[in-house]
């Protein structure tokens, strides 16, 4: 890592103080960082907060959530604490069944081919379990598999679908594993030629439904629950604002999937993939109002976690975050994501139809805009302050208030 260091610092002309920041692995240990990934120089720490109120299956948790960006932690804590008013979230979850792909081209008799593999589903699973006796002890394995003959630019191809129930991993090592392994089965049976054999991460038998009922009281008053409907029904109807509808969930879901370790280009490709399974591209979460004129929420989402493998078991501030939460199993961690991605989308939708998304979000951008423009320690808080009660939080602003503050030192 020094050497490599060392390297940087000459090629982009590094200070000695850029040097120490880039080399220090904060919580991780520097030699666990040099085993994780490749060509490492150091860490990349994200602020760590903990998002409260959370009451999900009955049961309290504090939430760990890393990110950058300002307000999401006290939005979820604020929005479960709302929820709380109506019995927190109620969440449930599919199993942790994860999809296989075994991609095979050149097939002289791509429907021929796909009946006789489905007739050879008995020895193709029991290939597949070989290669893991341990989940397969644990009560997982490849339970099932399916075949399709799908039309594409290159022809048709047969494309046969692993079903593996990943129990506490999130799978992609396992599921590529069997893959590979039944390939030479695949190839044999239909006569075609295997390329592909890999996880999807469209992980739609491994989904979370959360729900939670948000009183209107608590929430603002009825106009904010009519306003909530409305926005939720805009991004239904427009994929402009659905896309910024689902990645205020997503704000959620993935700094606790950070904070855990987890494979968050995995959930989000799960996550987006999902949302445009019907070709259109739709909202994660549905809201309406009940009889008692209360607002209902519900997300539905693939969440592919884990608690072994991956950087959960080795990270060990994803152990601590871990922990923190009193995990049980990895689909616990699935559903209390989902709470946090359907108490994020509240606290969203409520402040855009209510006073706006800027008041909440601006107090604490103020921050960052104080910080980025050189403020520090104290300073950082008596410039926010000060542009927030002239009501203008711009950089040039941080800009003109830091120098103005040094010029009286
Ligand atoms: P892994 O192989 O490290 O761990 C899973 C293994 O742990 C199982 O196969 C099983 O043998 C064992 N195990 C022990 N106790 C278990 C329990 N209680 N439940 C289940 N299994 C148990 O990891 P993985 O979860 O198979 O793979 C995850 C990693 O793969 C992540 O780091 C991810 O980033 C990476 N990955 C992702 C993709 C993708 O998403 N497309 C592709 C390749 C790799």
């Amino acid at each position: 890592m020094q050497d490599r260091l060392k390297l940087l610092q000459k090629l982009a002309g590094l200070t000695d103080e850029e040097v120490v920041t880039l080399g220090n692995t904060g919580g991780l240990p520097s030699d666990i960082a040099n085993r994780m990934i490749e060509n490492v120089v150091g860490g990349m720490t994200l602020p760590l907060g903990m998002a409260t109120n959370f009451l999900v299956n009955g049961k309290d948790y504090v939430v760990p959530m890393a990110l950058e960006e300002p307000s999401v932690v006290a939005a979820a804590s604020n929005a479960a604490k709302i929820a709380r008013v109506k019995g927190g979230f109620k969440v449930t979850n599919t199993g942790p069944v994860m999809i296989g792909q075994i991609q095979t081209v050149g097939v002289p008799d791509p429907n021929g081919a796909a009946k006789k593999i489905a007739a050879k589903k008995k020895e193709l699973l029991a290939k597949a379990n070989e290669q893991d006796p341990m989940l397969v002890s644990l009560g997982g394995g490849a339970k099932d598999l399916n075949v399709k003959v799908i039309e594409t630019i290159k022809g048709p191809m047969v494309i046969v679908e692993l079903f593996v129930n990943c129990g506490d991993a999130m799978g992609a090592n396992a599921v590529n594993t069997m893959a590979e392994a039944v390939a030479p089965m695949v190839e044999e049976i239909s006569a075609g030629r295997v390329y592909l054999r890999i996880i999807s991460n469209l992980a739609d038998k491994r989904l979370v439904r959360a729900t939670a009922v948000f009183d209107k009281e608590a929430l603002g008053g009825e106009e904010v629950v009519e306003g909530i409907v409305y926005a939720y029904a805009f991004a239904d109807a427009d994929p402009y604002r659905c896309a910024t509808h689902n990645k205020g969930i997503m704000n959620g879901v993935i700094a606790v999937a950070l904070a855990c370790g987890q494979d968050t280009r995995a959930l989000e490709a799960g996550a987006h993939s999902y949302a445009a399974r019907s070709g259109a591209y739709k909202p994660l979460t549905t809201w309406k109002e009940n009889k008692d004129r209360d607002l209902v929420g519900t997300l539905e989402m693939p969440m592919a976690v884990g608690l072994v493998g991956g950087a959960a078991k080795v990270h060990p501030a994803a152990k601590a975050n871990v922990k923190i939460l009193g995990l049980k199993s990895a689909i616990e961690l699935a559903e209390v994501m989902g709470a946090v991605g359907l108490a994020q989308n509240f606290a969203a939708l409520r402040a855009l139809a209510s006073e706006g998304i800027q008041k909440g979000h601006m107090k604490l951008h103020a921050r960052s805009l104080a910080m980025s423009a050189g403020a520090k320690g104290e300073q950082v808080d008596v410039i926010a302050e000060k542009m927030i009660a002239e009501k203008k939080i711009r950089f040039d602003r941080a800009k003109d208030l830091v120098e103005e503050i040094s010029k009286k030192r």
